[in-house]
């Protein structure tokens, strides 16, 4: 946040000399001043000295400051030299930011006014405009994408499966195995995603498990069967819909060896994964996803991923998977 002072120029006046008796100096050259002179803070000038030594210069441009003009930490500036080259400039509009301004995860710069329209793209978080995005959309369930991240959207049956085999190659690398391969995965846009999940609205994942048995005569369990489905949020682009998978397969793992954990527990082990996913690939985008993620205030995805990651890092993926098998996923607390 940048500082506003305006600050008028120190009075001045020019006296003549001419009719007084004492002798005047002039307190830059220390010669004797003879005629006008200018007068401020108790100093008397020749008129020369002054205007070339004592009188403020723009930190700008380095001429003479005359009337009003801007100070802030690092100088003096004339009112347009500070507005057109010391303001910083709008990744919006390009026009000088005064006052209160917003700004992005990517560090733009905008005026708050811009917010209005499609606003901050739903996936990186960019402010969506021409010339921080190339433009964007909004969705009809309301979120905007900025046309960066619309590039690489997952949007078919080829990237979905594309997606998969990523996916299940990390989670195999971590040392979760045998995870199916054939569980089906479908886009649901915000609101369909809502009407699955109402208790949690802003979900961009979901796993869903069935289980069922069929018995013989006698009572006795012949056959078990347990089916799962994933759905995913619509148009989000490959790495985010990579960590939501991600996300959505541990949850397969845990319906799988019957792991029945609390949900602060549950979801914040499942981000585990999702923060591997963007952790490989450590570019900006994924650096400000787990930036969100460290500063999620959800007492689940939030809290619970905090405290799952650091028993990672305390065990190592070995030793956790190990102790969520045995019921002892306690121990990370
Ligand atoms: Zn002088
Ligand atoms: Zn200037
Ligand atoms: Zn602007
Ligand atoms: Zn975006
Ligand atoms: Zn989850």
């Amino acid at each position: 946040m940048m500082r506003y002072s305006y600050l008028t120029l120190f009075s001045i006046i020019l006296i003549s000399s001419l009719f007084s008796n004492e002798i005047i100096k002039c307190s830059y050259c220390s010669k004797k001043i003879e005629g006008e002179y200018y007068y401020l803070d108790n100093k008397k000038y020749h008129e020369n000295c002054y205007k070339d030594n004592i009188i403020p210069k723009c930190s700008f441009c380095r001429k003479s400051l005359t009337g009003r003009y801007m100070v802030n930490e690092d100088g003096q500036y004339h009112n347009d030299c500070y507005k057109n080259h010391i303001l910083p400039k709008c990744s919006v509009c390009t026009k000088p930011l005064e006052k209160e301004y917003n700004y992005d995860a990517w560090g733009n710069k905008y005026h708050s006014y811009h917010s209005y329209g499609k606003g901050n793209c739903s996936s990186c978080s960019r402010i969506i405009s021409e010339r921080t995005t190339g433009g964007g959309l909004t969705h009809f369930d309301g979120r905007s994408v900025c046309n960066i991240c619309l590039k690489d959207i997952v949007d078919t049956e080829y990237k979905i499966e594309k997606s998969r085999k990523r996916v299940l190659s990390l989670l195999g690398e971590l040392g979760f195995e045998n995870l199916p391969i054939d569980v089906p995965v479908s886009l649901k846009n915000r609101n369909e995603l809502r009407i699955l999940m109402p208790e949690n609205p802003m979900v961009s994942g979901l796993t869903n498990s069935s289980y069922s048995y069929t018995e013989d005569y006698y009572g006795n369990i012949i056959e078990e069967k347990s089916e799962y489905e994933i759905f995913i949020l619509d148009k989000l682009p490959e790495i985010d819909f990579d960590s939501i998978l991600a996300h959505e397969y541990l949850h397969v793992w845990l319906y799988m060896n019957k792991l029945d954990y609390s949900s602060q527990i549950t979801e914040g082990f499942c981000n585990l994964a999702k923060a591997q996913v963007y952790k490989k690939i450590l570019d900006e985008h994924s650096l400000i996803q787990l930036s969100k993620m460290d500063d999620d205030p959800d007492p689940n995805y939030g809290h619970g991923y905090r405290i799952m990651n650091q028993c990672m890092d305390y065990y190592g993926w070995e030793k956790l998977i190990k102790l969520f098998k045995n019921n002892q996923a306690h121990y990370c607390y």
